[in-house]
């Protein structure tokens, strides 16, 4: 009966891991997966996490199952860190948040509230979107469709073109936005440019919903990087956002996150936190506990909580540093008078090299550079040291 099943096709983004490590060459580079590494190009773990995961061991903390909705003081604390402490939409209790498995999971849940409560509505996904967005949707039987987000002729926002899409959309869509950090393209929109999708989004009533995977991250700073959601939810309206913990703070396969539901009243918010847990209950029962206590350990304990956001920043202009020398690299290389000045306009995790998907392929069969189809690569995969290799390899692959 088995017999019958056919083979799935690979991950687009996992894939290339898979492609990186049968590659034997030492040349070779993992610019595929947005995983942070150090400039050694090794996977690291915050010390704080180190920390967090001693305090756990010292009190000899146990592993009971969690209830439902997760760790109360990880939910506390996660709410507290996207909408800032003294967010009046908190003192008023208007958002419902459950603990989820990191930001997938956390938008999954979402996606089948919207399935259950929404039947009739579409979600609208920027183009192009993290791969994973679409299959989420498809498989919680969401109809999505795309707004117009990335210009290829000027590897810039196509603001004009997400405009007019999301004021197109029929009245009362989810509009999917990348708080911050955009993935793929690493471009967001300024601050003027948030101000006008909340204006279009107000007034076709459709809810914005915010999948923020990188706060603090991206700049360097927390609030920073939750200003977008901050701005919405200041203007009184409904939203979601789903939450992440893996790259902030490098706890990837802890699978920790949140889906936090901003409604207009505290008495909706309870009814839809029941439902959220209602949902979450045949899918898993309960959220895993370590990472919980580990982001409730470093948010709550003031000593633990500064030395994360250095060392945030510490990853974030790492980041940016490489980046920047990239920038230097490719500008110094190429001698078409190219402006590669995009690449230093792009924020977060990511670059959008503006590679197609051939010229992407030459950079792994050639170069050993393994890279998402799409153009994408990991910034934080890259080292100072190999920044003129790349660039070398990019510079050929576009030309050639
Ligand atoms: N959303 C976006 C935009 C992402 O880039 C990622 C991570 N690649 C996620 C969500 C979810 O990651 P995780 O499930 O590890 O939290």
């Amino acid at each position: 009966r088995f017999e019958g099943i056919t083979m799935a096709p690979a991950d687009p983004i996992l894939g290339v891991s898979e492609a990186f490590k049968a590659d034997t060459n030492e040349l070779k580079l993992n610019l595929g997966v947005g995983a942070y590494r150090t400039e050694d190009l090794q996977p690291y773990v915050l010390n704080v996490v180190k920390k967090a995961e001693n305090l756990i061991l010292e009190r000899g903390e146990n592993k009971e199952y969690l209830p439902i909705e997760g760790l109360a003081a990880f939910n506390k604390v996660t709410a507290e860190l996207l909408f800032g402490k003294d967010n009046p939409v908190l003192q008023q209790q208007r958002v419902a948040t459950i603990q989820g498995l990191s930001g997938t999971g956390s938008l999954r849940i979402a996606a089948a509230l919207i399935e259950r409560y929404f039947p009739y509505s579409k979600i609208l996904i920027s183009s192009p979107t993290w791969g994973n967005h679409k299959n989420i949707f498809n498989d919680a039987r969401v109809p999505w469709s795309e707004y117009r987000y990335y210009d290829p002729k000027t590897v810039g926002l196509d603001f004009a073109g997400m405009i007019e899409d999301i004021k197109a959309a029929p009245e009362g869509s989810f509009i999917l936005l990348h708080g911050c950090a955009h993935n793929p393209t690493g471009i967001d929109p300024t601050p003027e440019q948030w101000k006008k999708i909340a204006d279009v989004i107000q007034k076709k009533n459709h809810i914005p919903f915010f999948d923020v995977a990188y706060q603090g991250f991206a700049s360097g700073s927390l609030d920073e990087d939750a200003s977008s959601v901050r701005m919405f939810a200041a203007r009184g309206m409904e939203l979601l956002v789903a939450q992440s913990y893996s790259k902030n703070l490098g706890l990837y396969g802890e699978r920790i996150g949140a889906i936090n539901v901003l409604c207009s009243s505290a008495d909706a918010a309870t009814r839809v936190k029941s439902q959220l847990k209602r949902l979450a209950r045949p899918m898993y029962s309960n959220p895993p506990i370590h990472g919980a206590k580990i982001v409730a350990n470093v948010v709550g304990t003031p000593e633990l909580f500064s030395e994360w956001k250095e060392e945030m920043e510490m990853m974030a202009g790492r980041i940016k540093s490489v980046r920047q020398k990239l920038y230097d690299s490719l500008s110094a290389k190429d001698k078409s008078g190219k402006n590669w000045s995009f690449i230093l306009k792009q924020i977060g995790m990511f670059s959008f090299t503006g590679l197609d998907r051939a010229q992407s392929e030459n950079m792994a069969n050639k170069w050993h550079v393994y890279m998402t189809k799409d153009g994408r690569i990991s910034l934080a995969g890259l080292s100072a040291a190999k920044c003129e290799y790349l660039a070398d390899a990019i510079i050929d692959s576009y030309y050639n």
